[in-house]
């Protein structure tokens, strides 16, 4: 969508989902090559805290290290062989300004996982996030304040799969949007969601559709019960039926703007069934379904629903002007000349050359392989 990797460097997770967090190994593997050369800060929330007693083997699952900071750590360093390989790039500005805690609204310092330099495009800054905090009134659960752009990032608790999955909800310029992540319908929604410009709530389609689309069995078919039992164990524990979704919408005070439905599939044989229910209850209001590369433009006085058109080709988007800034010596660096003063990338610093092929030799004019090549 021509988006520069330098206007991706906050994440804000919902829960650690594997398909919430996947996209993130391309973003913060690839940055550092193109114009983020500073580091990723990444929101989430933090340990469960869950403790278990398995009587049928007899243990005790957890509590374990399941919240972001672990996340971050082990993530940075299942990466540790792709961002050494990618560092005899620059991977860090020499101007960069660290921001201090208090420039977001934060009270703990902003310290990266592992050991890269504070202002290193590798690093990973987790902001970990109490997912209990609901306090809309007392500002305990804003999670981002910048006074200079003047955008506020509140959080507040989901219920998803296992203790602590949240939603987020931004305020700019006297306009905001919500965003639920996964989540069952939750009285935290609604006071969250009143007065939002913009609400994005989850959604899912009926369970006994959800497992003919997901398992392919039909009721009767040998495997039915279990596929049906599992669609609506998922349904009940974790998400937000059609109907619950219109209900929920219809008890949000004032009203949104716009309602978006999305985590769905919202194909020809869904749409028109989750639109039914979601009517039932909330007859009106503007109501949409999320798609990919949507774009939403919201103003004061109207909100623009775009699908984006992209090349399935598309190469990364170029630098955006005035952009361009100094950059630290690579990690993996040579002198430029015998007389040692510039340091350049060394691009084969990390490689064993002995198999490389060979120049060809000026006097026989052929090449002279090394039978011992590695
Ligand atoms: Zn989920
Ligand atoms: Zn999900």
């Amino acid at each position: 969508m021509g988006i520069p990797m330098s206007k991706m460097n906050k994440i804000f997770f919902t829960h650690l989902h594997g398909d919430h967090t996947s996209d993130l190994t391309h973003i913060y593997c690839f940055g550092p090559a193109e114009d983020r050369k500073s580091p990723l800060y990444l929101w989430g929330p933090k340990n469960s805290g869950l403790t278990w007693w398995d009587p049928l083997h007899l243990v005790s699952r957890g509590p374990y290290q399941d919240g972001l900071n672990a996340f971050c750590q082990n993530f940075r360093e299942m990466n540790r062989w792709h961002t050494e390989s990618f560092s005899f790039l620059p991977t860090s500005y020499s101007n960069y300004t660290i921001p201090k805690p208090e420039d977001w609204g934060l009270t703990k310092p902003l310290t990266p996982v592992g050991d890269d330099p504070p202002y290193d495009g590798f690093a990973i800054i987790p902001i970990e996030l109490d997912w209990k905090l609901y306090g809309k009134d007392k500002g305990d659960d804003i999670c981002y304040q910048n006074a200079t752009t003047g955008v506020t990032i509140r959080h507040f608790p989901a219920i998803h799969c296992r203790m602590g999955s949240i939603s987020y909800r931004l305020e700019y310029n006297g306009m905001s949007v919500v965003f639920s992540g996964d989540t069952k319908p939750n009285t935290h929604m609604l006071n969250h969601a009143s007065g939002a410009d913009v609400v994005i709530h989850e959604i899912v389609m009926p369970a006994a559709v959800w497992a003919e689309k997901n398992s392919g069995l039909h009721p009767g078919d040998d495997g039915w019960e279990n596929a049906y039992n599992a669609a609506l164990d998922v349904q009940n524990s974790s998400h937000t039926p059609q109907g619950a979704y219109g209900f929920l919408m219809s008890q949000i005070t004032p009203k949104p703007r716009l309602m978006v439905a999305t985590h769905f599939q919202a194909e020809d044989d869904t749409i028109q069934s989750a639109l039914k229910s979601i009517r039932n209850h909330s007859p009106v209001g503007e109501v949409t379904f999320a798609a990919d590369l949507m774009v939403i433009n919201l103003s004061k006085t109207r909100i623009l629903q775009r699908r984006a058109v992209v090349s399935n080709y598309a190469f990364y988007p170029p630098t955006p002007p005035g952009s361009l800034q100094p950059v630290n010596p690579p990690l993996y660096w040579k002198f430029k000349d015998s007389s040692q003063t510039a340091k350049i990338p060394d691009p084969i610093a990390q490689l064993d050359m002995g198999s490389d092929i060979p120049p060809i030799d000026p006097d026989t004019g052929k090449v002279n392989y090394n039978p011992n090549g590695y």
